[in-house]
């Protein structure tokens, strides 16, 4: 239900909790953040419950820190808020991590094509589709934007998605159709939220991402794309409002 994306210097699970937690009055079961860690790894903690369950695991089980993450709270439309369900999902071979907000319509196909093939599933969400079908398609690429790509042209229904991989520190990919996304622009860092409340405090310069585009930031750019990977011309706005 709140989605927030990071890459920059500072240590990303501060940004991300902090976002996370000016997105709470949305209305959510459940949190999670990935982290691309300095040592290189892919690092994720989620938990049911309040911010406050997954800030107590983190606590008692402190991530690496990095300067590459992801952060969600959910409001569980399939499957029930459990640990488990919810987000980051990651791809099969536990490199790549993706968070959502909406409703993958079309995900009991895509899950049998996948069951087909040998895929394991973790949860029982529409959203765990979206990951394994990139790891999958990453396997067969190795290229992250062209397999993020390939991934949305397929699903239908409302979607925002953040990924990130451990091949690509220093990159978040993210999309948006029927389900808002917003790029905060830092200088030397660059943020993603549902809602500009998610970066208020570190910027006001900001990006509405329109529909059925794709983004990817990295510290010192910004990508704007249509799903066919044409560049989109997009203009920074002034958040005007106090947070
Ligand atoms: N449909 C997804 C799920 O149930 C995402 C829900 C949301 O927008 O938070 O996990």
């Amino acid at each position: 239900c709140g989605i927030v994306g990071y890459v920059g210097t500072r240590d990303s699970v501060g940004v991300l909790l902090g976002g996370l937690k000016r997105l709470e009055y949305r209305g959510y079961d459940s949190a999670g953040v990935a982290v691309i860690g300095a040592d290189g790894g892919l690092h994720t903690a989620k938990k049911a419950g309040k911010l406050g369950a997954l800030q107590d695991e983190l606590a008692q089980h402190p991530l690496a820190t990095g300067g590459t993450g992801i952060g969600h709270t959910r409001w569980a439309t399939h499957g029930g808020p459990t640990d488990q369900n919810a987000h980051p999902h990651l791809g099969d071979d536990g490199k790549l991590a993706l968070i959502h907000n909406g409703i993958i319509e079309n995900f009991h196909d895509l899950k049998t094509e996948l069951l087909e093939q040998g895929v394991v599933f973790d949860s029982e969400t529409d959203t765990e589709v979206a990951a394994k079908l990139l790891g999958v398609e990453y396997a067969r690429t190795h290229d992250l934007r062209a397999a993020f790509r390939t991934v949305l042209k397929r699903l239908n229904g409302a979607f925002t998605l953040l990924a990130v991989h451990e091949d690509a520190p220093g990159v978040v990919v993210a999309a948006r159709r029927n389900s808002p996304l917003v790029i905060g622009l830092g200088e030397g860092e660059n943020f993603l939220g549902s809602d500009v409340a998610a970066f208020i405090e570190f910027t006001r310069r900001a990006v509405a991402i329109g529909q059925d585009e794709m983004v990817v930031i990295t510290p010192d750019s910004v990508e704007v794309t249509d799903f066919d990977g044409n560049a989109v011309p997009f203009e920074p706005f002034e958040v005007q409002w106090d947070a």
